[in-house]
């Protein structure tokens, strides 16, 4: 079977953030099956399965109760459309989403991935304003940080500032506005947390007092950065940014696609603060890595300004083809029963003190800048040189090589440049995780240090 998928896949697929040249002449890791933490490849090797398939796996694979959810509801139905019509499934997910997410955000639109819930939040934005000041002036543009990722649809990528995803669409972004994020470790300012007194929020409100007039919202993920190398804010930073855009009323939009379902211990990042965002945008770990499926939340406050006659245009005009769908309701739904059947967010905690304890020897390793860890989310920053903090060349592709040692050993594992992201399963169990950090240590002391030394 291998052979002749590898052929087809070399011959007719074109993969997600992957240089295609190299891909073909290597070959191709084609995943078969998973169990729990592991994944299974088509030569029966097993895996762990170090970044949860891209931080969408909450409760391993092939949990018993998301194959049951999922098969009863082909006994039903599959799919049929949300535009003009309701389904049981989205309904009663909408009301259990409700029931978990930061108080006060009360109406849940759905779309299919991460991107385009953050898209849905860009345009409600936009459009609440319209509809709420028609004639305050146009507040159209958004506020967010340096090295933010929301996404790759355009939308999405123009309130992201990862060069090296941006510069070749450029023309095609609409312009923002941005600041230094709170990256502690390569502070912008020069300063040292807490005696900073988190100065890097003063730019921000500068800007808010400056702009609030042509502001319609400020986009950031809460307390993590995730794809910009898990980026961890300090306490309080959150919670002064939502006292900011209430002050100068500009939307607050939480992107919880990475952290939301309790990848950071809570059920979304946001409650760590007791904040509720105006919008926020999830997908990710929504149906426990299932099936495409986002959601966007938003407050009663804004819905409202959408009601009108229909020839007041008041409609949000925007929707999918497979919006709302049953399928993905359905599994979402026994995703968030487990939860509370399985204490997934106890299990979370307590591993997320065996994950700091584990990954302290790594952290003094000569190459490792610094470890970044909020729940079962880390991000091992790897440094040419420790004490100058100097990075490595991203041509010298050190993420990647660590990466590929990691998977001869078992684990796989996705770079974030520099920096190594380690997001298991939410349910991965101490053995798991205590065999993920060392084949990792293992790799990245092989890697900067042993045989496969870059120097
Ligand atoms: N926002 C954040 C914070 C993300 O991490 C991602 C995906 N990594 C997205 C949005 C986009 O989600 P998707 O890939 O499902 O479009």
């Amino acid at each position: 079977m291998h052979r002749s998928l590898a052929a087809w896949d070399h011959a007719y697929l074109w993969h997600p953030f992957t240089q295609m040249q190299e891909w073909e002449q290597e070959e191709p890791l084609i995943i078969h099956k998973g169990k729990g933490s592991y994944l299974i490849d088509t030569e029966g090797r097993k895996y762990l399965d170090g970044t949860s398939s891209i931080w969408v796996n909450i409760h391993g694979h092939r949990h018993p109760r998301l194959d049951r959810a999922l098969t009863a509801q082909l006994g039903q139905i599959a799919h049929s459309t949300f535009l003009g019509l309701s389904n049981p499934p989205a309904i009663r997910l909408a009301r259990e989403l409700i029931r978990v997410a930061p108080k006060g955000l009360q109406r849940v639109f759905y779309s299919d991935n991460g991107s385009t819930a953050v898209e849905v939040a860009l345009k409600m934005a936009v459009q609440y304003w319209q509809q709420r000041q028609p004639t305050a002036g146009t507040k159209h543009s958004f506020l967010h940080l340096k090295l933010a990722y929301h996404g790759d649809t355009i939308g999405a990528v123009s309130v992201g500032n990862i060069e090296l995803f941006h510069a070749r669409f450029k023309t095609l972004l609409f312009p923002t506005l941005e600041v230094d994020p709170p990256y502690c470790y390569r502070c912008p300012l020069r300063l040292t947390y807490p005696a900073c007194h988190m100065a890097c929020i003063d730019p921000l409100e500068s800007l808010l007092k400056a702009r609030h007039r042509e502001l319609a919202g400020v986009i950031l993920e809460p307390l993590v950065q995730a794809a910009a190398g898990m980026l961890t804010a300090p306490p309080g930073y959150l919670t002064r940014v939502r006292e900011l855009c209430t002050k100068y009323n500009v939307l607050l939009i939480a992107d919880e696609v990475a952290t939301g379902f309790g990848r950071t211990g809570k059920m979304f990042a946001c409650q760590h603060e007791g904040v509720t965002p105006d919008l926020m945008a999830i997908s990710k770990g929504m149906t426990g890595g299932y099936m495409p499926l986002a959601a966007t939340l938003a407050t009663e406050e804004i819905y409202h300004a959408f009601l009108g006659r229909y020839d007041e245009w008041k409609t949000f005009f925007h929707g999918h083809s497979y919006t709302g769908n049953p399928l993905g309701c359905a599994v979402a739904l026994a995703n968030l029963d487990i939860f509370r059947r399985e204490k997934t967010l106890t299990h979370v905690r307590k591993q997320t003190k065996l994950l700091a304890r584990l990954l302290r020897p790594t952290a003094s390793l000569g190459h490792v800048g610094e470890i970044r860890q909020c729940g079962l989310m880390a991000g091992i920053e790897l440094v040419q040189d420790r004490t100058t903090r100097t990075p490595y060349p991203l041509q010298m592709r050190i993420g990647h090589r660590v990466a590929q040692v990691c998977r001869q050993g078992g684990l796989l594992m996705r770079p974030l440049g520099n920096v190594i992201a380690l997001v298991p399963p939410l349910s991965t169990s101490p053995q798991e995780l205590t065999k993920m950090v060392a084949i990792l240590h293992r790799a990245i002391v092989d890697v900067t240090e042993g045989s496969a030394s870059p120097a």
